[in-house]
């Protein structure tokens, strides 16, 4: 049986890429930066899965070197999901550039010395997109400009940290490499996810947060599809050296809010003038972040994922109806 390893297996997107490793009976060794999250990560796939699983956990954080070569050590391939994602405005932009950049060359030097030849990391839409308003049509080739002004630190982070991982197997080709470019990530968590960042934004509109609605596209894929990308592209030499966008397609906020209406959510039905988003922005610098895309009409070109992948993203109606069902039952008691 081929050993994975998941690095931040407490996220997200990678309890479901776990799950669905197990479901292809791969089995995993998973990286915690607390080890005492262990029990509960296993109790949520293994509930999940309906059946029991032998994951093994090490603890590794991005920002330190300590337990990257005992992580790596024996498996066959990587899959590199852990990196910082934060809900709120961070100040400090090298909290976010620097785990993610040394960490991905952290992961990337423990698999080189462990002679691991095959490594999957989870990358962005956030980095192709950001920074090129001249383009409406985003695939593979494109690469955001951090250079841009107003460029967000985790979107510089994701960009720094994927190129450095190209840059790495540029010099090292006995590893090949995939990164897989996720859009915004919604869908059904395994356990509790109510802090996670993509989620947020559900959370805020379902729950009616903001009274109106920003002039803003938002492009979407569901975490299960997310996570299948991941296992395929493990399994498919046609992924060597690619990058894959993954996305169901984009949406303006106001049409989302349209399609939760239709599903019995009270979601905000106003979109924000621009200007006035402009103007609270000098008070706000979360709002700040989202100025650059307001009015930016733009698609994303999945194309790749669905040819060499076989991606065939559940229908965005679903997935708005499964996270809906999802966080109304966490947020039942709060
Ligand atoms: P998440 O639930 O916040 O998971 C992030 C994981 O990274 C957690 O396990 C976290 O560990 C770990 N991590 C963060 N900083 C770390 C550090 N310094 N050292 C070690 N581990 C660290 O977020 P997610 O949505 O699953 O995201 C997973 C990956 O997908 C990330 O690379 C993210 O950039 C990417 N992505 C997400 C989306 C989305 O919309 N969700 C879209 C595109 C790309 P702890 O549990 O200890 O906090």
């Amino acid at each position: 049986m081929k050993k994975i390893l998941v690095t931040g297996a407490n996220g997200y997107i990678a309890k479901h890429v776990i799950a669905d490793l197990y479901k292809r009976q791969y089995s995993v060794r998973g990286t915690v930066r607390d080890l005492s999250y262990s029990e509960v990560i296993k109790q949520d796939i293994e509930k999940h899965l309906n059946s029991s699983i032998d994951i093994e956990f090490v603890q590794a954080s991005l920002d330190k070197d300590d337990g990257w070569n005992e992580a790596v050590k024996g498996c066959d391939a990587i899959l590199h999901t852990a990196s910082p994602f934060p809900i709120n405005y961070i100040k400090d932009e090298n909290e976010l550039i620097l785990p993610a950049k040394e960490g991905t060359l952290r992961v990337l030097n423990a698999a080189k010395l462990n002679s691991i030849n095959r490594v999957i990391i989870t990358s962005s839409n956030a980095a192709v997109y950001a920074g090129n308003k001249h383009i409406n049509e985003f695939d593979e080739t494109i690469w955001t400009n951090i250079d841009t002004k107003g460029v967000r630190a985790y979107t510089k982070s994701k960009t720094i940290a994927e190129k450095a991982a190209w840059d790495f197997i540029s010099k090292n080709s006995s590893i090949t490499l995939t990164t897989i470019n996720p859009v915004l990530v919604w869908g059904p968590g395994l356990g509790n996810h109510l802090s996670s960042a993509s989620l947020g934004i559900f959370k805020i509109l379902m729950k009616k947060e903001m009274p109106m609605v920003p002039k803003i596209k938002m492009p979407i894929v569901d975490v299960r599809d997310v996570s299948k990308a991941h296992v395929d592209a493990l399994e498919n030499k046609g992924s060597y050296n690619k990058r894959f966008l993954v996305c169901e397609n984009t949406y303006w906020f106001k049409d989302v809010c349209t399609k939760l209406k239709s599903i019995g959510i009270n979601a905000p039905s106003i979109v924000a003038p621009s200007l006035l988003i402009k103007f609270l922005s000098l008070f706000d610098k979360k709002l700040k972040e989202i100025t650059p895309f307001l009015n930016y009409d733009f698609n994303i070109n999945s194309k790749q994922a669905k040819t060499v992948l076989g991606f065939k993203p559940i229908k965005f109606e679903k997935t708005l109806e499964d996270t809906y069902k999802y966080l109304n039952e966490l947020l039942k008691d709060k």
